[in-house]
């Protein structure tokens, strides 16, 4: 679990700052930091209205009042119980959690569905609560203004500007320059978040849960890192590095190992409450499982986003891959893509002027066409990259439903192979269409519900699902990815269109 986004103002606060001396909260050593306390909390509350323009609260008031109950409760016990805590759920299908200085702390609807107990959640917030209470952050923060930050702005700075000149304007530059920022941010190192770990399994256990609920946290991310290598090895790719909080800890065998040593510790003399582990199951059901309609799914070679009320289909064999700033339909090399954006009011009214102000080609020509009954025009073209290359610029500007404009831009590792893809790129764009009937009744989806694990075991409960790879990602949410079978009855979670 990493603080996965660059707080842009908070870096440029640290430019200035000196150093301070603060006691830590955790080891009660003082030691020389960029921010006080003070400092801490206005910082914090400033990124935290950056969190809340680049991801969405997860709109479930049960849901995010449990998460907060909980998360006081633990904070209550912690090194820093004066601090004023926030707990908030986001509507992200990402697995993911993170802290910001001050008592911020992040848990995406993604990590609640893999999660299994009260314990578990417990366990995460917890840890997040450990890089709050051993400053973490503000020790990362001083580190870098003495490895030199103004490098570290200028080059984030300059990143913003450069997708303000590609993307056009407005949100769409903001989606970029935000992905731009959160993979440029490095994670915390080793040491802090084994620390965290350590500091999560102690809250746990001054909370009466045990604290080898921490391992089993860290088995749930083992088994997500084995699952997406499983998955990329059947489809002949390399594994994944992997992303998010995954790849921010350097060998979850070596962190389990360290958990189960500290939990030992601490099991040795207290009496445990139950792991909430029914309640935690039916504070969740309901709740949304992967993209949500407000995202756009992806269900097959489709792509459906109600709330546009547009579709596309990917040609056969190519890869969707939704993210918040485009949608890319990749070719099964991966060396080209159709990327759809969604243009931003800003950049134009008409599609010559968007075609101009956004991409600001040398040369070339417009052609006006329509697509599936939409307006639509299409420019063959150049322009020049930010070295000054010359590149070649295929586009296509659609008038979608409610008159919002869509770029259709074709991108490949050169221009031969924007050639060899010529055929299936135009496929693909010539598919981008106002929703049928059709497409609403496939767009649904989907959510957890609970189901008593049923006499034919996993593969009966598979046959059932709508998930690509149901088995195993029924036993993964459930935690028997690794084998071993649920009690008869025993009550699980299952997804399914809601
Ligand atoms: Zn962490």
């Amino acid at each position: 679990m990493r603080l996965n986004l660059l707080p842009i103002a908070l870096v440029l606060a640290l430019l200035s700052a000196c150093g301070t001396a603060v006691r830590n909260p955790v080891s009660g050593q003082t030691e020389m930091s960029a921010m006080s306390e003070e400092q801490e909390i206005a910082e914090g509350a400033k990124a935290h209205q950056q969190v809340l323009q680049e991801y969405s609260v997860y709109a479930n008031k049960g849901v995010q009042d449990y998460v907060n109950a909980l998360g006081q409760r633990l904070a209550a016990q912690s090194h820093r119980a004066n601090l004023q805590w926030h707990f908030t759920v986001l509507d992200s299908p990402e697995i993911n959690a993170f802290a910001l200085p001050g008592g911020y702390v992040y848990v995406t609807r993604g990590i609640m569905a893999y999660m299994e107990s009260e314990a578990d959640l417990a366990g995460v917030i917890g840890h997040e609560i450990g890089h709050v209470t051993a400053r973490h952050g503000a020790q990362r923060a001083t580190s870098q203004q003495h490895a030199g930050l103004g490098v570290f702005a200028a080059n984030v700075l300059g990143a913003v500007l450069e997708s303000q000149g590609v993307g056009g304007a407005g949100q769409l530059a903001n989606q970029l320059s935000q992905n731009v920022a959160a993979g440029y941010i490095a994670s915390y190192g080793r040491e802090q978040e084994l620390q965290a770990d350590g500091l999560g399994a102690e809250y746990l256990a001054r909370n009466h849960y045990d604290p080898h609920n921490m391992v089993d946290v860290i088995s749930v991310l083992k088994d997500q890192e084995r699952y997406a290598a499983d998955q990329a090895r059947a489809e002949g790719k390399p594994a994944p590095t992997g992303g998010g909080w995954l790849a921010s800890h350097p060998s979850n065998d070596q962190r389990l190992q360290q958990i189960k040593d500290r939990a030992a510790q601490y099991s040795k003399s207290t009496a445990y409450a139950d792991d909430g582990r029914e309640r935690y199951l039916k504070r969740i059901a309901g709740m949304a499982f992967g993209e949500s309609a407000e995202q756009g799914l992806v269900r097959g070679r489709n792509f459906y986003h109600s709330a546009l009320g547009i579709a596309l289909t990917a040609p056969m064999g190519w890869h969707l891959q939704n993210s918040a700033a485009q949608l890319a339909l990749l070719n099964p090399v991966g060396d080209a893509a159709l990327l759809l954006k969604p243009v931003p009011a800003a950049a134009g009214k008409t599609h010559a002027e968007v075609i101009q102000n956004g991409f600001k080609p040398t040369q070339g020509k417009s052609e006006p066409t329509s697509i599936n009954g939409l307006q639509a025009t299409r420019f063959s073209g150049a322009r020049q990259d930010a070295q000054g290359q010359t590149q070649a610029l295929e586009l296509t500007l659609v008038s979608g439903p409610g008159s919002k404009l869509y770029v259709l831009q074709q991108a490949a590792k050169d221009a031969a192979t924007l050639q060899a893809n010529r055929a299936p790129l135009r496929e693909a764009e010539t598919s981008f269409r106002a929703m049928t009937a059709q497409d609403k009744a496939a767009a649904k989806p989907w959510a957890i519900k609970l189901m008593p694990y049923p006499k034919g075991g996993f593969s009966e409960l598979a046959k059932r699902s709508a998930l690509p790879h149901a088995e195993q990602q029924l036993r993964l949410i459930n935690g028997f990815y690794s084998g071993g079978e649920p009690k008869p009855a025993q009550l699980l979670k299952v997804v399914d269109p809601s």
